[in-house]
C-alpha cells in the first residue's frame, strides 16, 4: 500500500496498477489523487521527480499510489491492457510524452490525453497511434483544479474498446448528479476534445452575457455593486440558476481590503484568454455554422485588451449621441432589472443553441454520432457551465433527438417568446446609452435571422452574381442554377443547369 511507500521508493512494481498518470502538475496530481481515493491503484510519474515525491509525501496515504522513477518503470507497473492518462502542457509537452511512451506500449494499450488539446491535433495523433495498435483517447476534463480532485465533468473520445476499459474508472471519479456520472463516451476520434472545446466556447459566451447584464445594471439602471450582487443572488432562484451566476455574486460582494472599494473596481478591465474561445469560433467558421454569441464573447475579450486603442478613442472624444433612460420610480427601475434578466435568459438560450449546433454539425460531418442530450447531462456538475438549465436541454433532446435547433424545443420557444419583448428593449437601451452589449445584441440578431421569412441574403446573391457570375437559385425553381448576363445590353437571364 502507498502508506508503506516513501517518496524515494521508486522500485519497479509488478504490473498491477489500474491506471497511470503522467504529469503531476496542478491538474495531474489532483486527478491521480481522485483516482486513488476511489480505490484505484495509480502509477504516477512526472518529468521533474520532485513533483512525484511531493505527491507521495503529502498525499501518499490517500490511496494506492505506485511512484515511478522513469517512463519505463512507469509503464512496467501498469496492468494490461495498459491505460495512461497524460496531463501535461498541451502542444509540445503532449507530443514529447507520446513519443516517449509509445515505444514502451503494446497493441491494445491506451494513451489518454487529458490536456486542453485542439481536436484536430487529437485526430492526427489518433490516426498515427492507431497504426501501432495503440488506442489514443482525447479527453476533455472540465472543472479546473477543484474539479479534478473532487469530481470533474469528463468528455472522453476515442474507440468503444478504450471506453470499455476506461469508463468504469472515469465514471467513478467524475462528478455525479442524482447518482448519474458526469462522464460518458462522447464519440470516436477527436469528439471528446471537440465537445470540450465547444464547452469552453459556451463558457466564454455565458461569462460575457453575465458581464453585459452587470454593466447594464450598473450604467443604465445606476445600481451600486452591492445592489447588483443582490440581483444576481435573486436570479439564482430563477431559470438562470448556475455556478457562474453564483460566483458572480461572490466576486461582486468582495471589497478590496487595500482601498475599501468594490473588488471589481480595482481589477484592470482587460480580459485574458487561453485560446479555446478562438478555437470554437474558428472551427465554426470552417464548418459554416453561426456562433455569434461565442464569437462576440471572444472578440469582446480582445477589444477589452486593446488598451492603447481604447485610450486613443476616449481621448479623441468619440462619444456623441448617448442617452440613458431615467427611471422616475423604483418600480420602473425594477422593471428594467427584470428586462435584463429576460434578455440574459434569451441570450443564453441562443448561445447554447449555437454551441450545440456546432457539435451537431461536426458530428454529422465526421460520423461521430454524438448524443447531444448526453452532453448537456454530463455538464450538469463538475464543470464551469453547470446549471439548472442543462436539464431542460437534456429533456429537449430526449423528446426529439432530431431537433433542428434548440430554439424550437417547446420549452425554449416558449421562453424566447416571453423574453423577446424585454430583450429588444434592453438591446435598444444599451445602444442608446452607449453601453456595449455585443453578445446580447448578436444573440438577438441570431434569433431574428432564424425566424425571418425572408433575409437580405437574396440581395447578396444578386450582388455575387453581378460581379462574379456566382449564380443563384430562383424561389420558383430552388434547384435550377441561374445567371443574369449583366454585361450584355439585354441583361437576359440564363439557366445554366
Ligand atoms: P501545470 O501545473 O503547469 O503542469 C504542467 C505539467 O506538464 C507538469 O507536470 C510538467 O512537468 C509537464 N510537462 C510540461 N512539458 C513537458 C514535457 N515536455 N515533458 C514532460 N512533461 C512536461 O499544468 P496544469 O494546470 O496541471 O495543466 C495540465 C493540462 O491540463 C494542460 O493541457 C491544461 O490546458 C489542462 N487543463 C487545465 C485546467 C486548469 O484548470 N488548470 C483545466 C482543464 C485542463 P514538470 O513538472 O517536469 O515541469
Amino acid at each position: 500500500m502507498s502508506s508503506e511507500r516513501s517518496a524515494g521508493d521508486f522500485v519497479p512494481a509488478a504490473a498491477s496498477a489500474d491506471i497511470g498518470v503522467y504529469g503531476l502538475g496542478v491538474m495531474g496530481a489532483n486527478l491521480a489523487r481522485n483516482l486513488a481515493r476511489h480505490g484505484h491503484s495509480v502509477a504516477v510519474f512526472n518529468r521533474t521527480p520532485a513533483r512525484t515525491e511531493r505527491l507521495i509525501d503529502l498525499h501518499g496515504g490517500e490511496g494506492d499510489f505506485v511512484p515511478a522513477a522513469d517512463p519505463a518503470h512507469f509503464v512496467a507497473s501498469l496492468r494490461r491492457p495498459r491505460a495512461v492518462i497524460i496531463m501535461v502542457q498541451a502542444g509540445a509537452g503532449t507530443e514529447a510524452v507520446i513519443e516517449q511512451l509509445s515505444p514502451l506500449l503494446e497493441p491494445g494499450d491506451i494513451i489518454v490525453d487529458a490536456g486542453n488539446t485542439y481536436y484536430a491535433d487529437t485526430e492526427r495523433r489518433e490516426a498515427s497511434l492507431r497504426e501501432q495498435g495503440i488506442h489514443f483517447v482525447g479527453m476533455g476534463v472540465s472543472g479546473g483544479e477543484e474539479g479534478a480532485l473532487l469530481g470533474p465533468s469528463i468528455m472522453p473520445g476515442g474507440t468503444e474498446a478504450s471506453y470499455a476499459r476506461l469508463g468504469p474508472l472515469l465514471e467513478s471519479i467524475s462528478a455525479h448528479v442524482d447518482g448519474v456520472p458526469c462522464c460518458t463516451h462522447v464519440g470516436p476520434g477527436g469528439a471528446g476534445h471537440f465537445v470540450k472545446m465547444v464547452h469552453n466556447g459556451i463558457e466564454y459566451a455565458d461569462m460575457q452575457l453575465i458581464a453585459e447584464a452587470y454593466d447594464l445594471l450598473r450604467r443604465v439602471a445606476g445600481m451600486s455593486v452591492p445592489e447588483i450582487a443582490d440581483v444576481f443572488r435573486d436570479w439564482k432562484r430563477s431559470e438562470l440558476d448556475s455556478y457562474l451566476i453564483d460566483i458572480t455574486a461572490e466576486v461582486l460582494d468582495r471589497i478590496d481590503p487595500a482601498t475599501g472599494e468594490p473588488f471589481v473596481d480595482v481589477i484592470v478591465d482587460a480580459a485574458g484568454q487561453k485560446g479555446t474561445g478562438a478555437w470554437t469560433t474558428r472551427t465554426a467558421l470552417e464548418l459554416g455554422v453561426a456562433v455569434p454569441a461565442i464569437a462576440e464573447a471572444t472578440f469582446a475579450r480582445a477589444a477589452s485588451s486593446a488598451t492603447a486603442q481604447r485610450a486613443a478613442v476616449r481621448a479623441a472624444g468619440i462619444n456623441a449621441g448617448t442617452t440613458r433612460p431615467g427611471f422616475a420610480t423604483a418600480a420602473e427601475r425594477d422593471a428594467f432589472v427584470d428586462a435584463v434578466r429576460q434578455a440574459l435568459y434569451g441570450s443564453k438560450i441562443a448561445a447554447y443553441a449555437q454551441g450545440f449546433d456546432e457539435i451537431a454539425t461536426a458530428s454529422a460531418q465526421r460520423g461521430w454520432n454524438v448524443d447531444l442530450g448526453a452532453m448537456a447531462r454530463i455538464w450538469r456538475a463538475g464543470c464551469i457551465i453547470r446549471a439548472r438549465f442543462l436539464d431542460d436541454i437534456t429533456r429537449a433532446y430526449g423528446e426529439d433527438p432530431q431537433l433542428p435547433t434548440l430554439l424550437t424545443a417547446p420549452v425554449f420557444s416558449r421562453a424566447l417568446n416571453e423574453a423577446l419583448p424585454a430583450w429588444r428593449q434592453v438591446v435598444s437601451a444599451a445602444a442608446l446609452g452607449g453601453v456595449p452589449a455585443p453578445a446580447f445584441a448578436a444573440s438577438l440578431a441570431y434569433v431574428d435571422q432564424l425566424r425571418a421569412r425572408r433575409l437580405p441574403a437574396a440581395l447578396i446573391q444578386g450582388q455575387r452574381d453581378f460581379f462574379g457570375s456566382h449564380t443563384y437559385h430562383r424561389v420558383d425553381d430552388p434547384v435550377g442554377v441561374y445567371h443574369v448576363l449583366w454585361a450584355e445590353p439585354g441583361r437576359a437571364e440564363e439557366k445554366w443547369s
